[in-house]
């Protein structure tokens, strides 16, 4: 198969990548480098089976030839990360819903399966724990930004299921739960890398609000095959499926954990929400994906645990410290 990877150089991008070039496919990245990097393919860089491209998924010209040259889509170029859409809405919202709705577009025109990466966001502060994809969709009000990239990637859902009913589309739609693995950053706000970086640097480890929230962080490596799962399993066409891992942890444990295995000086050190993102900044207080969806459609479990997926985070964030200073 040849597939069509948007956002193919971001973290998550960069794994499937990979996946799909040891199972003997083809695969073209479409990227803008806005939030990926081309450095994400250096173990791939030079394989005769990956082409790459430099250009933005609205850019009509490049993604129509692209998408009549792949047999298949993946559409995973996105703003990403909760700094990122607090920083730039307008950005947020407009490549999140206008890049869903190309990548859809020119499914449609040439007939060719598309996967659309959706989000817990979506869940919002849902109460009933663990969520499950039928469930209500709670969100905050409109003047907290943080909502938009919810709503964003909900309206991606409903646009990917309206073509799946009106045109026939073969679409598969996915919410991520917070994936975690080498190779991503810090710098759009997300919490596992920044905390290894911050311990390896011997520097506090910033835990927000009380730190009693909670999440459930899933490897990369068991999401990718996920991926490719769903597009091979026709009855996951216009379903939507929750990708993540049911081990659910406080933040503050999660600093403590990473804490553990780096070892050091760092302390642990609460920072109140105002002063990390903006006041009135709305967080999550728990979320936890329910997988019964995806172990009956597409046989998801994942395998690998939180302490084996953080021991992997630190020993790549670690092997190129000297390259980067900034947490
Ligand atoms: N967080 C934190 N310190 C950081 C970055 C994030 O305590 O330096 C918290 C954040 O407030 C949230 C959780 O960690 O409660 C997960 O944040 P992340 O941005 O990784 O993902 P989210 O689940 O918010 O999309």
């Amino acid at each position: 198969m040849k597939y069509l990877i948007t956002g193919g150089a971001g973290f998550i991008g960069s794994h499937i990548v990979e996946y799909l070039l040891k199972e003997d496919n083809d695969v073209v990245v479409l990227d803008d480098l806005s939030t990926g990097n081309m450095d994400n393919l250096a173990p791939v860089r030079n394989h005769s089976r990956l082409h790459t491209v430099e250009a933005e998924v609205l850019n009509e010209t490049v993604m129509d030839r692209l998408v009549s040259e792949c047999d298949r889509i993946i559409h995973l170029a996105a703003a990403v990360g909760v700094r990122l859409i607090i920083e730039d809405p307008v950005h947020t919202i407009t490549i999140n819903v206008q890049g869903t709705e190309m990548a859809l577009k020119l499914a449609r025109r040439h007939a060719r399966p598309v996967f659309i990466a959706s989000t817990s966001e979506v869940y919002g502060k849902g109460l009933h724990i663990p969520f499950v994809e039928e469930a209500d969709i709670v969100l905050g009000p409109t003047s907290k930004n943080r909502w938009s990239y919810a709503c964003s990637k909900a309206l991606d859902e409903f646009l990917a299921l309206a073509y799946v009913r009106q045109f026939g589309v073969q679409a598969f739609i996915a919410r991520f739960f917070n994936t975690i693995g080498p190779r991503q950053t810090g710098h759009y706000g997300m919490v596992v890398p920044r905390f290894v970086r911050q311990a390896l640097r011997g520097k506090p480890i910033t835990v927000y609000g009380d730190g009693n929230q909670t999440r459930c962080f899933c490897n990369v490596l068991d999401v990718a095959p996920a991926v490719i799962e769903m597009m091979d399993t026709e009855e996951t066409v216009g379903e939507v499926i929750n990708l993540g891992n049911d081990e659910e942890v406080t933040i503050n444990a999660l600093a403590e954990r990473i804490l553990g295995i780096v070892g050091g000086p760092s302390s642990i050190v609460h920072v109140p929400y105002e002063e990390a993102y903006q006041p009135g900044f709305e967080d999550m207080e728990r979320r936890v994906p329910s997988i019964e969806k995806a172990r009956r459609l597409i046989g998801f479990e994942p395998k690998l645990s939180l302490d084996d997926t953080l021991a992997q985070i630190v020993e790549f964030e670690r092997s190129r410290l000297h390259q980067e200073e900034d947490v």
